[in-house]
């Protein structure tokens, strides 16, 4: 059995290593506790995520979903829901889900590591060494992400955090000339407003904390949301928000998962979804480089593919978000995120000419293994199964002409099912 070491405890690496736990692989997390106050809004989405992770202490960290206020483009009208996440709660809960199923947890800052065909040599804080044979990457924006194959325009955010009294929690997004804010108010009081910029249009590091406050005081949804108590001093911690595809996903003897592999622009609301997206692909994709080397390069394949697809359709959701925003066409930060990270639509047009069967990487159980998949302009990595029913077979078929053969076999619900979704894919019979 090799030794598998994680990097990172956030979502993706917890993620990766209860999934590798589960079957049988012995696995380890090094990972330090966050370094500063934030909070999130996820949606139900990400709970599910985490409740199929089998992160359930977590998952009884998010408050129930709240109002959020969305004002762009000048409409004030829209009204959805979201659910606070405090991050230094979750991500504490991450590391209890982790030890309530067996697996160790170093708490301790990764200083460096050596890699080589042999192994991974890790030194972690205060100058302890740990060994593995495979290494899963999972620090997040803190991972070396060097140059990065595809970035977004540069982008900063500034979080500023005060207390207030207990009160009615909610949240609010507003689009500016120059960027956008989200705000958050916590049940208990804690109060939280980021306001995320072009990376070059900043004023110098000492100015910082009275810039935001001056953003702060000229904001009506502020004043809505947090009443006069928005205008006292408020802590500071300023991250970086651009997107960024790592250049490689997987190596021989290691695998980059969540942010590590690709972070996201924060506006698409959706980095606790990818990251554990990334990771819950992760486990079996380990399993199958270390079980079946043979097929290594295919489980590789299988997880550059997806990081890479997943990552292309938050940028383009980012950047048609951009475009909603039309007041400042001319503002560089407006101008540059409407149009990267290029102009294919978000979602391509059926057509049913263009479907075809391929051969490509699919999990199957805890496994990465070659089948026939169907490809269609708008799920270029392959569709293998619709609840179960193979559709390369019934697809080749009615490319052949046989179409009473390719849908007679099926019992009538599934029949109707795969003829909706033929449909659906531009097929008319
Ligand atoms: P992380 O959650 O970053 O976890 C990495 C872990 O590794 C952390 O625990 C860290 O402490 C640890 N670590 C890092 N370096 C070391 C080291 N050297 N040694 C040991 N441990 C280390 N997503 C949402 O879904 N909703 C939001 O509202 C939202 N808002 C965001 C706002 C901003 C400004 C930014 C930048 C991101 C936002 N995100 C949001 C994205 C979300 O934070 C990440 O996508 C998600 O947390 C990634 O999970 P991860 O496990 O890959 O990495």
């Amino acid at each position: 059995m090799s030794d598998i070491l994680v990097l990172g405890a956030g979502p993706a690496g917890a993620a990766v290593a209860l999934g590798l736990k589960r079957l049988g692989h012995a696995v380890r997390v090094v990972g330090e506790g966050r370094r500063f106050a934030a909070v999130e809004g996820v949606s139900q989405r990400v709970l599910d995520g985490l409740r199929q992770a089998g992160l359930n202490q977590a998952l009884a960290c998010a408050a129930a979903p709240s109002p959020r206020r969305v004002l762009w483009n000048g409409d004030g009208q829209s009204i959805n829901q979201e659910c606070l996440l405090d991050r230094a709660r979750f991500d504490a809960a991450l590391r209890q889900d982790l030890r309530e199923a067996g697996v160790e947890v170093v708490e301790a800052r990764v200083l460096k590591v050596d890699s080589g065909a042999d192994g991974h040599h890790v030194r972690i804080e205060p100058g302890e060494a740990l060994r593995a044979d495979f290494l899963v990457e999972a620090r997040g924006r803190s991972a070396p992400l060097a140059g990065g194959r595809l970035r977004g325009p540069e982008t900063l955010s500034l979080l500023n955090q005060w207390q207030d009294a207990p009160g009615r929690p909610g949240s609010a997004v507003e689009s500016l000339p120059d960027g956008w804010a989200w705000m958050a108010r916590l049940a208990d009081g804690r109060c939280y407003w980021q306001i995320t910029l072009d990376a070059r249009d900043l004023p110098p590091k000492e100015q910082l904390p009275a810039y935001c406050a001056q953003r702060r005081r000229q904001s009506t949804l502020v004043r809505e949301l947090y009443g006069a108590a928005a205008l006292q001093p408020a802590s500071l911690h300023a991250r970086s928000s651009t997107a960024i595809l790592f250049h490689e996903a997987s190596g021989p003897n290691w695998l980059r998962v969540g942010d590590a592999a690709m972070a996201v622009d924060p506006l698409s609301g959706n980095g606790i979804f990818q990251s554990l997206s990334s990771a819950l692909q992760a486990p079996a994709v380990i399993n199958t480089i270390l079980q079946c080397p043979e097929r290594a390069e295919l489980a590789r394949r299988f997880h550059q593919r997806r990081v890479e697809h997943l990552f292309l359709r938050f940028a383009r959701t980012g950047r048609d978000f951009y475009a909603l925003e039309q007041r400042w066409p001319g503002q560089p930060f407006w101008r540059e995120r409407r149009q990267w990270p290029d102009a294919q639509p978000l979602h391509a047009a059926a057509d049913f000419s263009q479907v075809r069967v391929e051969r490509a990487p699919v999990i199957h159980g805890d496994l990465i293994e070659e089948q026939d998949v169907v490809v269609t302009a708008d799920q270029p990595l392959g569709i293998w199964h619709l609840q179960g029913i193979p559709l390369a077979p019934i697809v080749t078929a009615l490319q052949r002409g046989e179409q009473g053969r390719a849908l007679e076999a099926l019992p009538e619900p599934q029949r109707r099912l795969v003829q909706g979704w033929l449909l659906a894919q531009g097929y008319r019979p």
